[in-house]
């Protein structure tokens, strides 16, 4: 078998689409232009591409975006009086800060601070404590794409479905497995402590894997048909490309997977566009929820 390709960049494109059309009709109708505040501390240089992408398409989107670069050495107490003043600005909708933060910063308290009506990236506890309880709120931004690549994929309907989330950390596995229970799946999560992940894995109809270890899944760990949503972002030396070069890899060993699997996301292409693309909807959902509007679908 060979796998059918889940094409997570044209998804993303198509979600991208119908925010801009949400944005055009709240402008229209509620004279509202929904904004994203994006906070970035200090120069590493991938977290430097992630803001820069995520304000343009936040423009391209019809949305105002905000965007604050401080310097390496801003002290937490500036960071979080920063994070206040976006929590009482009429026009931020979403605040979004950009992890990892310095070392001399507690993550925990930042997130603490941002008022969860915009907390559009769902990483503070009481979104966290929403989807515990199955209720809406704000979506965490990849989980959210994980779950909308697999419904598509399996039909529109993943009722009954065996799940089975690889990794359980608090950015992705657990807030996959909950999404995915809600989604009435039957969910089993796996993780460093797990016994004979293999045959966890291939017990799944739907698998995804978020363990950042490359290629670990290998193809006679998938069920044949199954669909696989490969979360892992890894790089690897490439010396095939030339000295020094590397590539970017999944969790899955995509060559062998896709001989077995019914459907799988490639790396890249699969899972991570759909992050931005759902950090523009939430920016909507959140745009929305503060007024009391009701949420357009997207
Ligand atoms: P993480 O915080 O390091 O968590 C990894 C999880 O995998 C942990 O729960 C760990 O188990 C489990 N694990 C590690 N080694 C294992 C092993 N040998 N067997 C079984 N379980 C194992 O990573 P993360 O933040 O969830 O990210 C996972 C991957 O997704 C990374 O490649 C990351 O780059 C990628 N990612 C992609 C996007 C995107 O936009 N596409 C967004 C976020 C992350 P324990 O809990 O037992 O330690």
């Amino acid at each position: 078998m060979t796998a059918t390709l889940i094409d997570g960049k044209a998804r993303a494109a198509r979600l991208r689409e119908a925010v801009s059309g949400a944005v055009a009709a709240l402008k229209a109708t509620e004279a509202l232009t929904p904004g994203l505040a994006v906070v970035l501390v200090g120069e590493d240089p991938a977290s430097k591409v992630y803001v820069a992408n995520k304000a343009r398409q936040t423009e391209e989107c019809g949305m105002r975006s905000f965007e604050h670069r401080l310097p390496e050495e801003t002290s937490e107490a500036d960071l979080l009086a920063l994070v206040e003043r976006l929590n009482a600005d009429p026009d931020v909708d979403g605040i979004l800060v950009q992890m990892p933060l310095p070392g001399h910063i507690d993550t925990d308290k930042v997130v603490l601070a941002i008022d969860p009506a915009k907390d559009v990236d769902g990483l503070h506890p009481q979104n966290a404590g929403r989807i515990v309880l199955g209720k809406p709120g704000l979506v965490p931004c990849t989980p959210q794409g994980c779950v909308i690549l697999a419904k598509e994929a399996m039909g529109g309907d993943l009722s009954g479905v065996n799940a089975v989330v690889l990794g359980r950390s608090i950015l992705v596995g657990k807030p996959v497995a909950l999404l995915l229970q809600n989604e009435n799946c039957t969910v089993t999560m796996v993780h460093s402590r797990s016994r004979d992940i293999a045959a966890l894995c291939r017990s799944a109809d739907l698998l995804v894997a978020a363990v950042g270890r490359p290629q670990m899944v290998r193809g006679d760990w998938v069920k044949p048909g199954a669909t696989v949503i490969d979360v892992g972002i890894n790089r690897v030396p490439a010396p095939e490309k030339g000295e020094g070069k590397t590539r970017l890899v999944g969790d899955v060993a995509f060559d062998e997977a896709v001989e077995v699997a019914g459907a799988i996301t490639p790396v890249p292409g699969g899972v991570g566009p759909m992050t931005i693309a759902c950090l523009l909807a939430n920016t909507v959902v959140a745009a929305c929820q503060r007024r009391g509007l009701a949420v357009p679908a997207m």
